[in-house]
């Protein structure tokens, strides 16, 4: 896993990285799909623990061009996973009272609290994507964000959030596809936006936001893991281990109980016997 995971001071080239790559796992995609049920099964006790500890907060950020999959890994990754503890937020054109504040004032309402696992469904990372893209703020505005953000994760994480964050790689002609299959099964129509063409366009502006992002926003407290996501059973593999190793790596325990619970227990049972 820590072949995929971006180390401060790397220098990430996209186009050396290949969206079709599945080398880090020798089985079948079968074996695979069932690898990806257990990591699943046991991110749901996992976050059953964090709940019940209520000391950790975990923050799961998704990124992905058009098409890329964040839906899907929100389906099946976290398909064992209780919606009482669990929360999804996504990230759209701000509101007016949202574009009246700093691009983090949406965000930080929406971090996790103790317990909670949150997940971005994109993120603060628009404020340097589709904002750089089309030039929605002036450069030296959008350029000193990176910062901005890097400070604003560590906060998170040095006041106890554990953030991980996946940018799910696929290639043009993967996303050329996927579109056309939006197009032609009518289950898959809604998500078709004819502006998700105009945004194709832009892909390799997109590709150069994506590697700065990626180069100056890897930290230790908040790394990325660059996903190759172009067979999604991979990408979703990927990504359930490595939210489920890193859950693990919190050592977490159920509380203690310091009553004396025999007195419970005889009561109920004198009940039963009744
Ligand atoms: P999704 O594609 O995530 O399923 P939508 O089709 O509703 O959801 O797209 C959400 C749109 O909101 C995207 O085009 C995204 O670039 C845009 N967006 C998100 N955050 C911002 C932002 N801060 N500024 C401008 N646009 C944003």
């Amino acid at each position: 896993m820590d072949h995929y995971r971006v180390k401060p001071g790397d220098k990430i080239d996209l186009s050396e990285w290949n969206p079709d790559d599945h080398s880090h796992y020798s089985g079948s995609k079968e074996d695979a799909e069932s690898e990806i049920q257990s990591a699943c099964v046991q991110l749901g006790l996992l976050q059953q623990l964090l709940a019940a500890e209520r000391k950790h907060k975990v923050l799961v950020i998704l990124q992905a061009m058009d098409t890329g999959g964040k839906d899907g890994v929100v389906r099946r990754v976290f398909s064992e996973t209780n919606p009482q503890g669990v929360r999804v937020v996504s990230f759209k054109v701000p509101t007016a009272p949202e574009a009246d504040h700093d691009y983090l004032w949406r965000v930080h309402q929406q971090t996790p609290g103790k317990g909670e696992l949150i997940v971005f469904n994109r993120s603060h990372y628009e404020d340097v994507l589709v904002v750089r893209v089309h030039n929605l703020v002036p450069k030296n505005i959008w350029s000193k964000r990176y910062d901005h953000i890097n400070a604003f994760e560590k906060t998170l994480a040095d006041e106890g959030t554990l953030i991980l964050k996946f940018y799910l790689h696929i290639s043009k002609a993967e996303q050329r596809q996927r579109l056309l299959d939006r197009l032609e099964d009518p289950a898959k129509n809604w998500k078709f936006a004819a502006g998700d063409l105009k945004e194709r366009e832009l892909w390799n502006d997109y590709m150069a936001a994506y590697e700065d992002l990626l180069n100056k926003t890897s930290t230790t407290y908040a790394p990325w893991y660059l996903i190759p996501a172009n067979h999604k059973w991979y990408r979703d593999f990927l990504i359930s281990k490595i939210i489920c190793s890193e859950l693990a790596s919190l050592d977490m325990k159920y509380p203690q109980i310091v009553e004396d619970l025999s007195t419970y227990r005889a009561q109920l049972e004198k009940e039963s016997g009744a």
